[in-house]
Formats: structure tokens, C-alpha cells, sequence
């Protein structure tokens, strides 16, 4: 192939000259203050890049390569797929057995009276679906006026137009012209920043709960259509929510009848020790948003799951209006279906569940344990396989540091150069980790100790 015999100069040059990489600091990658990464090649939970240099990925990729790198089993279901049928599109009936059989098999995976899948490519897109449908049963129900969604600061649902809308960070908002104003964001379950020190987390839920309902009043509950919520906040923090939480919030959407779209692109398909996080939290919802997981991103494949009580309503709309207008090309793409079921299957033969809860127990205990009390370290917080340490500047007097002061980003380069990828997660000093669920024992203790030993670096202790 051309590209083997190029060097890694010639590389970094095209690099630089046109990739536009996402979420990436484009005046600093231009200078070069910030350097490039050419990944080659990954084995397990490990990645190795065209410097040669392997690195332990403590966040499968990005929280998605769920399975670990290197699965043959998967990579040989989408070669003999690409080789039998790479794609036929899924409009008016079509489809395929990989695509029939992922429906099935997601049907029998997802929480009772959820049993039809429309698919798309990625989680943004496949939050776009949900919002649009959540339109149109409105709509169908013969209530124009209720359409608008609330979502929640911190909450993280894309990057499109409606989804970085969703989205409540600040970032994806500044200089895009979002929120569009048919979204609205209220507080973050964020138990740990919570304003009042004094709450418990009791009565932080049954504050988030009050201000949800304030603001139904406020706009009027035949406006609001939808709420849109992660069961734990991920990129947002990796935030687990509060005690009590998710039923004081579900009780007040169904006071007002509103719907609930649960986003498990993180925590589908097993990342927190569960098939599904709606399971481990008890949500109800009408819709789901599954990704990552679906494929442990071998292929690119996303879906919106569907309950039967919202899918009577659009299969009587479709009697009222005709086929339902909304379709991507490469809606169920074969070789996205053929990677989730080789990938659903070895989730199974594995046992990769069971282990992400077991071995994401020991991570989140061993990381309590190792930076606890540490001076800086004011939480360290997760559920299955999410962990989060957030430091601070001052946690007797809750002080957080500067942004400018880069504090985390200079730990996770530390980490980096210690042979362990974390995330820096935006918006707070905050040390992200979701590994795949193959991760061991020994994995965890390596992953801690790099982390320990990069916070003693930059900070100290
Ligand atoms: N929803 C959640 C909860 C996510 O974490 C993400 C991505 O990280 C998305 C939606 C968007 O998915 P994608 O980046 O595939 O569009």
C-alpha cells in the first residue's frame, strides 16, 4: 500500500497542511505547539503509534472500543460481510440478516416494551432521530405547541445542531449560535459542586427535581415535550447521579407528561456493569440512544431504540401521512450491523459484562484508595467502568483552580509520558477514565500508579 512507505516526516507535513481534526485547537496544531499522533496499530487495551511509542488506553478510545482492540472475531465478521454485501440501503423494507438479526438482539438487550431500532451512524445523529420523532409524535398526537426539550448543564449529546443544543457545556455553544431556542438546560446532578455545602444528596435530587418542575411551569407544561438525560453524566464530568435522583426526576415528567430519552451511547451495552445503564438505574424511558458500544466502534453504527407506546403512535401516523420522511443513506449500513452482532456476541461468550462491573469496582476502589487524601484530590467518583478524580485547589475550602493553570492537562501529558492515556475532561479539573472491559486487575494497578505518581509530578504529595 502507498501510504506503509511514506515516512512519519511526510506524514506530520500532510497532517498538518489538511487534516482538520475535531475538537482540536487549530491555531496551536498549525504551529505545531501541540503535536501530532499517527496510531498504527492496537492490541487489546493498548494502542501503538508510527513512532513505535505503546501506550495502555485507559479510555478505549474514546469510551467506546468496549470489546478492546484487535478482536478478529469482529474484524472478520465486516470482511465477510464487506465481501458478500457491502452495502444496500434499509429504505422501504430493505435490509439485511446482520441488520434483522441486530434488531433482535438489541430488542431482547434493551428494558421491557422497547423493541424497534432506527439506525444511524453516530450518537449525535442518532439524537437528531430522537428528537425529530419526539416531534412528530406530538404532532400525530394532535399537540403542536409541545415541543420543546429540556436537557441538563454538563449533559453531553453531540455535536450537530439540535445535539449541540442538548449538549450543556460551553464550549460547544460559544461562537456556533447555540443553544437553538427550543432547548433548555437546567441544573447538572452534579452532587459534588452543588452551590448549598450543607444539602444532602437526598435533598440535592429533590432540588434538581424542583427546579425541573419550575421550569415546566414556568414555560408551561403543553410546551415541553421531552427531557433528555445520560444515566451517569459522562463527558460532562463522569458524574453517577445522586441518591434518589432518577425516580424524583421521572416522577415529575410524568406528572407532566413529558418523555424521557435516555442517551446511553456511554453506558449501552454493558460499561457499567449492566446490560443497559436505564436497567442499573431504574429509567423508564420512550427512547434510548445507543453507539459506541453497539460496535465497540470496529464500524461506525448508532441507533435510536423505540418503546412500543411511542411506536404506535408513528405507525398511526405513517396511516395518517405517509412514510415517515427522515432517512440516512447509510441507515443499518451492513458492515455497521455485521460489527454489532460479532460484537454483542463476544460481549457474551466473554463475559465482558460481568467483568466491566467487577474489575470497574476494583478500579474505582483502588483509585479512593491510592488519592483519597491527597491534598488536591477533592472527589474520586465512578460506577462500573468510569472513574473520575477531580482535583481541586483547595478542598477544605472548596477552591477549584484556575483553568489557566492547565492542572489536569499537564497531569494526563505526565500520564502520557508514563505510558498511560487518560482524558482531560472539560470544564473543571477533572482526570477521566472508562476503559475497555477487558481490563485486569493488574491493569488497574498499573493505570493508578501512573496516575499517582503524574499528580505527585505537577502537584505534589
Ligand atoms: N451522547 C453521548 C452520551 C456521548 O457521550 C456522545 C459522544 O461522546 C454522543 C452522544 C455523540 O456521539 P457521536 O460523537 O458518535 O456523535
Amino acid at each position: 500500500m502507498m501510504t506503509k512507505s511514506l515516512t512519519n516526516d511526510v506524514l506530520t507535513q500532510w497532517d498538518h497542511d489538511h487534516f482538520f481534526h475535531p475538537s482540536t485547537h487549530l491555531g496551536q496544531f498549525a504551529r505545531r505547539d501541540v503535536g501530532n499522533r499517527i496510531v498504527k496499530t492496537a492490541d487489546g487495551v493498548h494502542i501503538t503509534d508510527r513512532e513505535g511509542r505503546t501506550s495502555l488506553d485507559a479510555f478505549a478510545g474514546l469510551y467506546c472500543v468496549n470489546v478492546g482492540y484487535g478482536r478478529s472475531e469482529i474484524a472478520d465478521a465486516i470482511a465477510e460481510q464487506a465481501h458478500e454485501l457491502a452495502y444496500y440501503h434499509a429504505y422501504v423494507g430493505h435490509g439485511t440478516e446482520a441488520s434483522v438479526t441486530l434488531s433482535r438482539m438489541i430488542a431482547e438487550r434493551a428494558p421491557e416494551g422497547m423493541n424497534h431500532v432506527y439506525y444511524g451512524m453516530g450518537g449525535s445523529d442518532a439524537n437528531e432521530t430522537n428528537i425529530k420523532l419526539v416531534w412528530y409524535y406530538n404532532n400525530v398526537l394532535g399537540r403542536p405547541k409541545k415541543k420543546k426539550i429540556i436537557s441538563r448543564w454538563r449533559g453531553y449529546h453531540g455535536s450537530g445542531l439540535v445535539t449541540g443544543s442538548l449538549t450543556g457545556l460551553e464550549l460547544f455553544h460559544k461562537k456556533f449560535d447555540l443553544p437553538l431556542e427550543q432547548v433548555l438546560h437546567t441544573q447538572a446532578p452534579y452532587y459534588f459542586r452543588r452551590k448549598d455545602r450543607s444539602m444532602s444528596e437526598a435533598e440535592f435530587s429533590a432540588d434538581c427535581a424542583a427546579k425541573l418542575e419550575e421550569m415546566i411551569l414556568r414555560e408551561g407544561a403543553d410546551t415541553i415535550a421531552a427531557f433528555i438525560g445520560e444515566p451517569i453524566l459522562g463527558t460532562g464530568g463522569i458524574v453517577p447521579p445522586p441518591e434518589g435522583y432518577w425516580s424524583a426526576i421521572q416522577a415529575v415528567l410524568e406528572k407532566y407528561d413529558i418523555l424521557l430519552i435516555a442517551d446511553e451511547v456511554i453506558t449501552g451495552f454493558g460499561r457499567l456493569g449492566t446490560m443497559m445503564g436505564s436497567e442499573h438505574y431504574g429509567l423508564k424511558p420512550d427512547l434510548i440512544t445507543i453507539a459506541k458500544g453497539l460496535t465497540s466502534a470496529y464500524a461506525p453504527l448508532s441507533g435510536s431504540i423505540v418503546s412500543d407506546k411511542m411506536w404506535a403512535v408513528l405507525e398511526k401516523g405513517t396511516d395518517e401521512f405517509g412514510p415517515i420522511g427522515h432517512g440516512w443513506t447509510y441507515s443499518a449500513h451492513p458492515i455497521g450491523a455485521a460489527a454489532g452482532v460479532a460484537n454483542l456476541k463476544l460481549l457474551d461468550s466473554l463475559n465482558l459484562v460481568s467483568n466491566a462491573g467487577t474489575v470497574g469496582k476494583y478500579l474505582n476502589t483502588a483509585m479512593a484508595d491510592a488519592l483519597g487524601g491527597h491534598a488536591h484530590v477533592g472527589d474520586v467518583r465512578g460506577e462500573g467502568m468510569m472513574c473520575a478524580v477531580e482535583l481541586m485547589k483547595d478542598r477544605d475550602d472548596h477552591i477549584f483552580f484556575d483553568a489557566a493553570d492547565k492542572v489536569v492537562p499537564r497531569i494526563v501529558a505526565a500520564m502520557l509520558e508514563r505510558g498511560v492515556i487518560a482524558r482531560a475532561m472539560p470544564q473543571g479539573d477533572i482526570i477521566g477514565f472508562a476503559p475497555p472491559f477487558s481490563l485486569t486487575k493488574e491493569q488497574v494497578d498499573e493505570i493508578v500508579g501512573v496516575t499517582q505518581a503524574s499528580i505527585a509530578e505537577v502537584l505534589g504529595g
